[in-house]
């Protein structure tokens, strides 16, 4: 025997039953996506590494870490992405989509890449949904806005108990005289932390208060915070992200120690936390990038956006219900004798035509048999054609559950399907 194959570590399938909750949560975000005037960008998988280095940072564990990166064959370093903002941005700038009236809202549905250390919730490929408003205007409704839009999509998912935790880290103003004042107070115990976050001091100490550290915290928890040190536009713009937030009745913590691994955020930042997931409970993480557009060679443009891990949404939405998700089959024919087999290949393509779903026997079976088979197809109804159905130009229809059955003609039958069946695809 020849050896088989199995998925490369940190990716993997997803399979049915599985993939129907897939769909759902993912025609769950295109449904609130239209109803929020939010349209969809469909994005390459690998770009040149450079804008990823430039964008999210060299000095980021993303980019120095990471990346899947290769030559191509002319010699470009390419890179699958890590994530999507930088590429929307790309995107934004190379169409001159700023030259459209009024603000760019996006949203992009696919997979990321990051070698990471595998681990529950945590994989090489994995799926983010994401949102993007970029324009001349850094409204703080913006930000309250996208917070409300990805809390709602949670909750028609489904999943209780998220928590959503927000902050402002400056902008360029006031974040570096504030970083310098938390190198310098990181300096003095120094010796007290880990290895991590002392090499942090000096290359990104706003990282050190991310630590999740256990011995780490009590002396984090001392720092001076960022919102002691915001200028007075940025800490008008966070006061306005939270009022509006209240007025839309969206209930949230403030968590000063909220900053992202990403280095163009500024102002707004935000985490949504899930139930059930352990120490990778982050389901959504977000923000404000104003300038990452000029950064990346476009005009002064504001933008803010979130990116929500897929795979982390459906753990959390599995660990919260037992039901599984279900895409019920509506009939499986049964055809008896090979001039049935004509007629029910006609009626398969009917039924299909209007919208019911049928599978059906492939090779001559016996009822008994066939029937067998519907019901581990877990077909609602079976449809029989034999002799006597032909000979009276009629169809017999047997409710799988029951066993009750009715013989009608195919324009009956069509009729009988069309009428709205009660299907159990809901996951709450
Ligand atoms: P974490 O702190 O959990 O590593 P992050 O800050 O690196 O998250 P972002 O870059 O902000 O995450 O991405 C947004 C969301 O994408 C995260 O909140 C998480 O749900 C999801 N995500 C990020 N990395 C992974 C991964 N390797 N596997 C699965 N989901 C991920
Ligand atoms: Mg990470």
């Amino acid at each position: 025997m020849k050896r088989g194959f199995q998925a490369v570590k940190g990716t993997r399938d997803i399979l049915p039953p599985d993939s129907a909750l897939w769909n759902h949560v993912e025609q769950t975000a295109r449904e609130v996506f239209r109803v929020y005037n939010f349209q969809e960008i469909r994005l390459p998988i690998f770009e040149e590494t450079e804008l990823f280095a430039r964008s999210v940072g060299a000095d980021t564990d993303i980019v120095s870490k990471e990346m899947y990166t290769f030559e191509d064959r002319d010699g470009t370093s390419v890179s699958l992405r890590p994530e999507a903002t930088a590429s929307v941005v790309r995107a934004y700038v190379e169409h001159g989509l700023h030259t459209r009236p009024g603000l760019t809202k996006l949203y992009y549905i696919g997979p990321m890449f990051r070698r990471e250390r595998p681990q529950k919730g945590r994989f090489r490929q994995f799926y983010q949904i994401g949102a993007e408003v970029l324009g001349p205007s850094d409204h703080p409704a913006l930000d309250a806005e996208i917070i409300e839009l990805v809390m709602v999509f949670i909750e028609r998912c489904g999943l209780r108990g998220c928590a959503l935790y927000v902050n402002s880290i400056g902008c360029s103003q006031c974040r570096p005289k504030y970083v310098e004042t938390l190198r310098g107070a990181l300096q003095k115990v120094k010796s007290k932390l880990g290895p991590d976050s002392q090499r942090r001091i000096e290359t990104n100490p706003l990282r050190v208060l991310d630590s999740k550290v256990e011995a780490e915290q009590p002396l984090i928890e001392k720092l001076p915070s960022i919102l002691d040190h915001l200028c007075s536009a940025c800490r008008d713009h966070y006061e306005k992200v939270k009022q509006e937030l209240k007025d839309r009745g969206v209930p949230f913590e403030e968590n000063w120690r909220l900053v992202r691994g990403l280095d163009y955020y500024v102002r707004t930042t935000f985490e949504v936390t899930a139930p059930g997931l352990g120490a990778q409970n982050a389901v959504c993480g977000g923000g404000r990038y104003d300038g990452l557009v000029e950064l990346l060679g476009g005009p002064p443009t504001k933008g803010t956006g979130w990116a929500l891990g897929t795979d982390r949404l459906i753990l959390a939405l599995q660990q919260a219900t037992t039901a599984k998700p279900e895409t019920p089959l509506d009939v499986f024919l049964v055809w008896l004798g090979q001039p049935a087999y004509a007629r029910a290949r006609q009626l398969a393509r009917r039924l299909r035509d209007a919208g019911t779903s049928v599978d059906l026997t492939y090779e001559e079976a016996k009822l008994k048999k066939a029937l067998g088979l519907a019901d581990r197809a877990g077909a609602r109804f079976a449809l029989i054609l034999g002799e006597n159905e032909l000979a009276q130009n009629k169809i017999t229809l047997r409710e799988m559950q029951s066993g009750h059955q009715r013989s009608l003609s195919e324009d009956e039958l069509l009729k009988e399907l069309a009428k709205p069946q009660m299907h159990t695809d809901e996951h709450r």
